[in-house]
């Protein structure tokens, strides 16, 4: 009987994954991968650390993709978490678990993951192409039936590969350097699939003025941070977030970064206000407050306010709220204490952008999920092409949770092309 062959395009995650499973079932795969070397995103993943995955059970789990998350049910029921730390145990890629669930490998070292990926993938008979680039998928009546491909570099003329079967596995087009650029909607639109709008997810957001310039560097720990758009509530999150010399960072701040990208698509105006003291309600942190002016009444207020806040706020705090930093604790007027209690549960900064894809850890949007079968991760618009991955219309919080996607996925994905 003549051998399967499957085509991946991309050597990430999900695509040495979709590979290494098909393989194994004894497909003849070729990994088209553009840049020159394969995984080049996984290897720096969760600060070159790789939070692989969650312990999150799967309820939790589904949650942190939003009301996507639906779709990956049967991709976790093939390949799970569990699945996932023990298949890289046989590997010889030791997990252990952090604050949140978060698995890492206990060598600390995503490069690691990678290469045991790769060389598992290898060893099942997977040929990887690296310098490849798909430019586009060969279709004959509505069946792939195979890829064009060049080189990436140098100017060799486009090579036909044929195949009984396809996955996309390109990725998002954050981070670009790393190859993803967004080439998998582009092939995937070329065959009839509709994409949903891409935009940067997990991304650092821009503040208007100088004072997050002039906070750069400064983490806050334990703040509720609350969204307002065009003034109305929009959410609210407690944790920690950082100053960034344009703006805002941070865990709490990636998380509610792809609502603000949206609201400002919509043309809302979008405040952040931080509670600096969400423990302590208005009439506990007046008391708080006016304990300090008294015990320190003769000290200068700027020396005062260290009790309440970081250095760095502290010429910040004095100037936003007209404040003398001299006056001594028993001469602040009691309008001053309000202003000053008014400020430490809502400080405000207004966002006006966010960075750019390059800086992005995900992308929102992608491949729409209502035209791939979720239990085969085949296309329902053209036969025998899959996907798997970020290039889905899939991305979740932080913790671990975008890189099962794309285990998950790539294992349903490559199972199903050779089935
Ligand atoms: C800095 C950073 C840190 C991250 N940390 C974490 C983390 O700790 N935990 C977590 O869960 N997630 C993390 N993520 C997200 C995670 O890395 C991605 O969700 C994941 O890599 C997606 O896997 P993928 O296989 O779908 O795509 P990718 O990893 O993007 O791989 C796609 C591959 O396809 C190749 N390709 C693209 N187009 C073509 C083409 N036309 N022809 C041939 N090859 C092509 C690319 O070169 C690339 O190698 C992080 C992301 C970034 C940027």
């Amino acid at each position: 009987m003549n051998k399967k062959r499957v085509a991946v395009i991309g050597a990430g995650p999900a695509g040495l994954m979709a590979a290494g499973q098909a393989a194994a079932r004894g497909a003849e795969v070729v990994v088209f991968e553009k840049k020159r070397r394969p995984a080049l995103k996984l290897a720096i993943t969760g600060k070159g650390r790789c939070n692989l995955t969650n312990k999150a059970p799967l309820a939790e789990f589904i949650k942190s993709y939003g009301p996507n998350g639906r779709f990956l049910r049967s991709s976790f029921g093939h390949f799970f978490s569990g699945d996932l730390i023990k298949f890289l145990k046989e590997l010889g890629v030791n997990t252990g678990f952090e604050r949140g669930g978060r698995v890492f490998p206990l060598s600390g070292d995503a490069a690691e993951v990678a290469r045991a990926l790769i060389g598992w993938a290898k060893e099942n008979g997977a040929k990887i192409k690296t310098g490849t680039k798909v430019i586009r998928l060969i279709i004959n009546e509505n069946t792939i039936s195979g890829v064009r491909y060049v080189a990436s570099e140098g100017s060799e003329k486009a090579q036909d590969y044929l195949t009984d079967g396809v996955i996309i596995a390109t990725g998002g087009a954050s981070y670009p350097a790393t190859g993803s650029t967004g080439d998998g909607y582009r092939l995937a639109k070329s065959v009839g699939h509709c994409i949903i709008p891409v935009r940067p997810a997990l991304v650092p957001l821009e503040t208007r003025g100088d004072i997050a310039g002039r906070l750069q560097g400064l983490s806050l720990k334990n703040v509720r941070l609350k969204m307002l758009a065009d003034g109305k509530k929009a959410g609210d999150i407690f944790g920690e977030m950082l100053f960034t010399h344009y703006g805002v960072s941070g865990p709490i701040v990636l998380t509610v970064s792809k609502q603000v990208v949206d609201l400002l698509e919509e043309g809302k105006k979008v405040i952040l206000s931080i509670d600096l003291k969400p423990a302590l309600d208005h009439r506990k942190l007046d008391a708080r407050i006016l304990r300090d002016l008294e015990t320190y009444r003769n000290k200068k207020s700027k020396s005062i306010l260290k009790m309440l806040l970081p250095q760095k706020l502290i010429p910040v705090c004095i100037e936003l709220l007209d404040l003398s930093g001299d006056k001594p604790g028993n001469q602040i007027s009691s309008d001053e204490r309000k202003r000053l209690r008014l400020w430490l549960k809502d400080f405000r900064l207004e966002v006006i952008g966010h960075r750019s894809f390059e800086e992005a850890i995900v992308t929102a949007g992608g491949i729409d999920l209502k035209e791939v079968d979720p239990k085969s991760l085949e296309s329902r618009l053209v036969k025998n092409l899959y996907f798997a991955g970020e290039v889905l219309d899939i991305d979740a919080d932080t913790g671990g949770f975008n890189l099962q996607a794309a285990f998950s996925t790539g294992y349903l994905a490559g199972i199903s092309a050779t089935r």
